[in-house]
């Protein structure tokens, strides 16, 4: 997130010998916070500021430095071997090169951190959290977002064939979801009728306390129904959401399980066998000095689960030829790896599936 990390005074850059910024701090900036760099919308570094503040060659680099998609928290890594495992070999190697790392800061900043703490304060599951965060930061496949990456060329609700699908239509404008709204005299408040992000919507939830918890996981199921419908899958009844999404917030009262790589059936929901499964294949190439093969093989598993999440798969096995990736996936552990925020994000996302898997080939 960078939300800790003071951009002109702290080590932040993969840069082995020269990890502090460079360039010169411009007159009257008064940018402070590396996730001032960072668009929380759109999960982008901001190419105009970086373009306008920093040399050629340190803009280059933060450009290619990538960004997560999931709230982490900022973490120091070891650059000094490729797994981020420390040695006493490579500490020494460090020391002679001299720089020590400075401890980071925590911010009280960022605008948008009373929201988020109401958020992951909701007693639901983390994969309710997690939709609730996606939407709120425009993170999810919607047909809108779609379109802007490329992946189709047809914005339109495929609900309503009325209007262009973006976040808070999928989720609450769209006209075909009238009935359950009027349903719940709470949500079918002018105010929130006259949100004009999903955000505001559930800024407005969480500040008027109108069951924000039953309201998350209302918009759970209400993106699973339409994830399902897209499918051609069997969905709740809308009539049937919010019976549904009680049920579900008296179970997530009760101890709850984390998401796990090796998920059982019963955990699965609904006819989970009829959901084929697809292997993911993908290798990776790179031409740069500075990147390790698991690094770059990290970025290319990263970008192929995103992928599996927008175009819809349900059930997927990625299949890894990079032993040191495929462990860590498999353990679930990163350690202190430069890649380490990538791999969390992998299995964060990996949340969104009925079933994921990690298999290792050799090729
Ligand atoms: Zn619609």
């Amino acid at each position: 997130m960078g939300n800790s990390i003071r951009m002109w005074e702290d080590n932040w850059l993969p840069v082995k010998n020269k990890p502090r910024v460079l360039s010169p701090k411009p007159d009257g900036n008064d940018t402070i916070w590396v996730c001032d760099l960072i668009d929380p919308m759109n999960r982008t570094w901001k190419e105009d500021m970086l373009d306008r503040i920093f040399y050629d060659f340190e803009a280059t680099t933060i450009k290619n430095m990538p960004l997560c998609s999931s709230i982490q928290e900022d973490v120091l890594f070891w650059p000094f071997n490729p797994d981020g495992e420390y040695s006493v070999k490579s500490g020494f190697r460090f020391l002679q090169e001299a720089n020590t790392l400075q401890q980071p800061r925590p911010s009280d900043t960022e605008a948008m951190k009373p929201l988020w703490e109401k958020m992951w304060g909701l007693e639901v599951t983390n994969k309710v959290k997690n939709l609730i965060w996606r939407a709120c930061t425009n993170s999810l496949p919607t047909k809108v977002n779609l379109v802007h990456r490329k992946i189709i060329s047809d914005s339109l609700c495929d609900l309503c064939k009325l209007h262009q699908e973006d976040t808070h239509h999928a989720l609450y404008c769209c006209p075909m979801l009238k009935p359950l709204w009027s349903q719940t005299p709470i949500w079918n408040h002018e105010a929130l009728k006259g949100s004009r992000t999903f955000t505001d919507a559930m800024d407005f939830v969480f500040a008027s306390n109108k069951e924000p918890e039953l309201f998350s996981l209302v918009i759970w199921n209400l993106w699973n129904r339409r994830n399902n419908l897209r499918l051609g899958k069997a969905a709740l009844p809308l009539d049937k959401i919010i019976e549904h999404a009680r049920v579900r917030q008296l179970e997530a009262l009760a101890p709850s399980a984390t998401p796990s790589l090796h998920r059982s059936q019963q955990q699965m929901g609904w006819s989970p066998l009829e959901a084929p499964l697809y292997k993911i294949n993908y290798d990776a190439a790179t031409f740069a000095e500075d990147a390790t093969v698991i690094e770059v093989q990290t970025l290319v598993a990263h970008r192929a689960i995103e992928l599996a999440l927008e175009i819809g798969l349900d059930n997927i096995v990625l299949e890894d030829d990079n032993e040191p990736l495929f462990k860590a996936l498999k353990s679930r552990g990163t350690r202190l790896a430069q890649h380490g925020h990538l791999i969390k994000d992998i299995l964060f996302l990996s949340s969104y599936f009925s079933a994921f898997n990690v298999s290792f080939v050799r090729r």
